[in-house]
């Protein structure tokens, strides 16, 4: 720990908790460069010491009844809306995503809050009465326990929230390991949580890296493991916590594919390009970064597209009027460029390059302008890798059929979507592209807190994706019972022991 910067520490018991590791890691500010914070980074025996106090917390919350738990989540969702504002700044202060985009995360986190307040509804059970005489049988479904979630850098909330309203509805302890590179909101969150009556131990906030991660999936009280980051740790999460004996979601990375059919509107297609391609700075997992443009209109929507990056004031993120702020690290922005060097070296037309770019009165920050490249090629690693970055890539194709086939031949399969006038392309368009959310004339399609977020292939391993109904379904077991209350005034209770197989006839 320094002096010099306020540390952020871990919550357990309801209270901070600053842990027995002296480990820290730099928080910064984006837009200046500036360390802003240092976060504690857990040790094992941290992790193990929140384990046993949310075990403790979770054998009592499931017993707790839907009726008060629904009134602490209505509660919860009251605060998170009376300080979102609170949450936006912490987010733009060290994400460095514009404020009013910080407040849509916000927003739609809240959506998974009002999702979960229907928790009574989501859990109710089926019931077959009279199976066999005098025997009725019914389903339930109960918490696992304590579940994990481990969450990126790049949505503070949101994707925190896609996971612990629904886990702590449904009767678990909730432990969330943020990104130890913005780790402020979950503290608010759970200082939220605490004055909604939420019972200390319920929900924990440890953070930390790979040991802390570590921890978590080796934990043998820890029942369940959901994860959002990038598809390698995806993978070694989901293969790590599913040996270790844990059910296990972990969704990865993407590189997500927008068609443009020559019958578009292709005013509406640009402005849907460059809002998904350079929203947040592209660092959304659900960003464009290929735009793929069916023959002949290859040039227009090139042009179309450049002309609006002209009109993108990239700034400060808390500043009023930005429409693009820093990306997260200095590491990441030089990362970023190699990517666009790389681009220009593979032969690709570099159409806007962002790397000059300096903002004024923040020459420290970690700034990349928005970079359009055309006539892009799928050999090269502007269009194989996921950048993650404010880099447009424009690939162009004959025909519909063969931008299927490209998006349908991407390892990932997170997003994609389709901008047509014609209702029978977009039909059979669903019907045939593999990926986990379509949009159809929507660039950026999140589905609604009550379907659920995820993607297919190398954007998701495990089973269900979350929030919606399979994220009751993760965070539950299903239970059976079948039950048998004879009335003697009407039948036998027992006629004899019978050795032989149950039928109910
Ligand atoms: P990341 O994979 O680096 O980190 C995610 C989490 O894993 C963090 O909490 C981090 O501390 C932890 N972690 C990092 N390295 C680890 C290691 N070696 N062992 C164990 N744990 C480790 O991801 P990021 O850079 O924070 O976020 C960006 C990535 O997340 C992008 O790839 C993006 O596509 C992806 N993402 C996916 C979705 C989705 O829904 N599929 C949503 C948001 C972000």
């Amino acid at each position: 720990m320094s002096a010099e910067h306020p540390t952020v520490v871990h919550w357990m018991d309801g209270k901070e908790w600053a842990g027995t590791s002296t480990r820290t890691s730099p928080v910064f500010n984006p837009a200046t460069g500036q360390v802003a914070r240092e976060v504690m980074l857990a040790s094992t025996s941290d992790v193990d010491l929140v384990v046993t106090s949310a075990a403790a917390a979770a054998a009592e919350w499931r017993r707790v009844s839907l009726t008060r738990r629904t009134q602490v989540l209505f509660a919860f969702r009251e605060l998170v809306s009376q300080h979102k504002e609170d949450l936006a700044c912490l987010i733009t202060a060290e994400h460095g995503k514009v404020f009013s985009d910080a407040l849509g995360e916000v927003g739609r986190g809240l959506e998974v809050v009002d999702f979960a307040c229907g928790v009574p509804h989501l859990l109710k059970g089926g019931f077959s009465e009279g199976v066999s005489t005098d025997v009725d049988v019914y389903s339930i479904r109960q918490p696992v326990g304590v579940v994990a979630g481990i969450t990126p850098f790049n949505f503070p909330t949101m994707v925190p929230m896609w996971m612990f309203p629904v886990a702590i509805a449904c009767g678990n302890a909730f432990i969330l390991k943020p990104s130890e590179r913005d780790p402020s909101a979950s503290m608010l969150l759970a200082e939220l949580w605490q004055r909604a009556g939420l019972p200390d131990g319920v929900f924990s906030v440890v953070h930390g890296d790979k040991e802390a991660v570590d921890a978590l999936l080796h934990h043998p009280g820890v029942a369940g493991i959901s994860f959002v980051g990038s598809t390698p740790i995806a993978r070694y999460v989901y293969e790590t916590a599913a040996q270790a004996g844990k059910r296990v979601q972990a969704l990865g990375g993407a590189k997500n594919h927008m068609i443009v059919l020559p019958d578009a509107d292709l005013d509406g297609a640009a402005d849907a390009a460059v809002s998904a391609g350079y929203g947040s700075a592209g660092e959304r997992c659900m960003a464009i970064s290929v735009v793929v443009a069916v023959d002949p209109i290859g040039d227009d929507l090139v042009q179309r597209i450049t002309e609006r990056i002209g009109g993108l004031t990239i700034a400060d993120g808390a500043e009023p009027g930005t429409d693009m702020g820093p990306v997260i690290t200095a590491q990441h922005r030089d990362r970023i460029a190699g990517y666009v060097g790389a681009g220009e070296a593979a032969g690709a037309t570099l159409v806007v390059d962002g790397r000059a770019l300096r903002v004024e009165g923040r020459e420290e920050g970690f700034f990349i302008g928005p970079t359009l490249f055309d006539h892009v090629t799928t050999d090269m690693t502007i269009y194989t890798d996921e950048i993650f970055g404010p880099v447009l890539t424009v690939v162009r194709v004959a025909s519909y059929d063969d931008a299927v086939r490209l998006v349908n031949e991407n390892p990932y399969g997170n997003g994609v979507a389709l901008f047509t006038a014609d209702g029978g392309a977009a039909r059979r368009f669903q019907f045939e592209v593999e990926a986990g959310m379509i949009g159809i004339n929507v660039p950026i399609p999140v589905p609604m807190a009550y379907y659920s977020f995820g993607g297919w292939n190398q954007s998701l391993f495990g089973d269900t994706h979350m929030h919606g109904t399979e994220g009751v379904h993760f965070y539950t077991r299903g239970k059976v019972v079948t039950a048998r209350w004879p009335n003697p005034q009407v039948a036998p209770v027992t006629s004899g022991p019978d050795l032989g197989f149950p039928t109910h006839q």
